[in-house]
């Protein structure tokens, strides 16, 4: 018996608002909150027509506290999922506090001048989330997220230390546009352009942009070529299991996104120091992201998939062992379902599962904030495979890519 509000009506809160009203036993209310209200009334009509289940929708600001305050007490739910942007998470975080609801969120804040990820400015609402009772789960999407869920399963079914952790993201989808990000443009292009960095030997190791790569053979898909990256699970991974020797995020790009993308940085475009044009201060990133193609228009002819997993190595009792989990998702089953493409669905689905376990089981809700490697992994696996994202796993077997 619980009513959700959720934040954020682009990709990832299409797929949210469909997810919770598939499961209307668990999400007996449903809100959906954006900065623009014909979009939220758009997806709360898609809805009725899919599943015949009616959502309310509501215009918010979620940078201005006083207005969420305002809009959670007039819908009283039990708790907020944060599909916005990682600009508005302390806001956010701050109105649930002082209205005494549940957080949830898929991306760690970011302040709007620095393109920084970390998770001090959330990790620092712990004694404050623990002292009103409520919880705060952070990061809960697929990378952020399902990744962290694979490796703390890993850590407790397969392994006695984790050693070295590989996370390896493929999109082999084809959107038929030349160039497109498949969520938010700015964001996404905020984390390819900054320097890359991974974890070895108790340390972070900085590298220049996508200047680490090499094929990578994913499952169904073949071998893509593959980049390191900097990506913020890492940061709350070295800490929770720290026998990790090494932990690395790879993602594949094709040659066409990185030609597009060095040509629009190299004329200016990516920047986000603001430049003054035809009277007033804009940001080019921010411009940039009105003239690309949203996310959420990506998913009508969308064809290929995704392929997102954790490669481990490390000991159990005694020996060496090699472990892979894995999903791969399809971007036009994806849109059948809940007309959107597989980044957007990989990210919503498991959003909802963790409002789901946070509503329902007790291992789930800890009064706190909480990234989701410290929860108990095997409901979240069991919901998985309910939820539209199976996986798999092999163990002892041959990598996606040895090293
Ligand atoms: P979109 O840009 O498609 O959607 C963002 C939505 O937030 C838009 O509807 C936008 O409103 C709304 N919004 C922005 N600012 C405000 C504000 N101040 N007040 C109210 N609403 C606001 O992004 P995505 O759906 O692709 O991504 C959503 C989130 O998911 C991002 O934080 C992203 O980083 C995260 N993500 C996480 C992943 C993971 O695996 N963990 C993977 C992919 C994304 P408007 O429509 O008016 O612009």
């Amino acid at each position: 018996m619980s009513k959700v509000l959720i934040i954020g009506a682009g990709g990832v809160g299409t797929v949210v608002a469909h997810k919770c009203a598939l499961n209307p036993d668990v999400f007996t209310g449903i809100m959906l909150a954006s900065r623009t209200k014909a979009k939220c009334d758009k997806i709360a009509t898609d809805i009725k027509e899919m599943h015949g289940v009616e959502i309310a929708t509501a215009q918010v600001d979620a940078d201005n506290v006083p207005e969420l305050v305002t809009l959670i007490r007039s819908f009283g739910p039990k708790m907020v999922i944060n599909v916005a942007l990682p600009y508005q998470d302390l806001t956010i975080m701050d109105a649930c506090l002082q209205t005494g609801v549940h957080y949830l969120d898929t991306a760690n804040y970011e302040p709007k001048d620095v393109a920084k990820f970390e998770y001090s400015w959330q990790w620092a609402y712990q004694d404050r989330f623990r002292e009103a009772g409520l919880m705060a789960l952070l990061g809960c999407g697929f990378d952020p997220g399902v990744t962290q869920v694979f490796t703390a399963y890993a850590a407790k079914h397969h392994f006695d230390e984790l050693h070295y952790l590989d996370i390896v993201d493929c999109n082999a989808g084809d959107h038929g546009k030349a160039f497109a990000t498949n969520f938010n443009p700015e964001i996404n292009i905020r984390e390819i352009t900054q320097p890359g960095r991974y974890w070895e030997n108790g340390e972070w190791v900085e590298i220049p942009a996508m200047s680490i790569h090499k094929p990578i053979a994913y499952p169904n898909i073949g071998e893509r070529e593959s980049y390191v990256l900097y990506h913020e699970e890492l940061e709350s991974l070295v800490k929770n299991f720290p026998t990790l020797k090494r932990a690395r995020f790879w993602m594949t790009f094709g040659q066409q996104y990185i030609t597009h993308l060095q040509v629009l940085e190299n004329v200016g475009m990516t920047s986000i120091v603001p430049i003054r044009f035809q009277g007033q201060d804009i940001v080019p990133l921010e411009f940039l992201k009105a003239v690309l193609p949203a996310p959420e228009s990506l998913g009508e002819n969308y064809t290929g998939q995704t392929s997102i997993g954790c490669q481990i190595k490390g000991i159990k009792d005694g020996r060496d062992r090699t472990y892979y989990v894995w999903n791969n998702c399809s971007h036009a089953e994806a849109y059948k379902e809940v007309r959107s493409q597989a980044v957007s669905y990989t990210t919503g689905v498991p959003a909802m599962i963790g409002a789901m376990l946070m509503l329902t089981h007790a291992d789930w809700m800890k009064p706190g904030v909480y990234n989701v490697e410290e929860l108990n992994p095997d409901p979240f696996m069991d919901l998985l495979n309910k939820h539209g994202l199976p996986w798999q796993e092999v163990v002892d077997g041959a990598l996606p890519h040895e090293y």
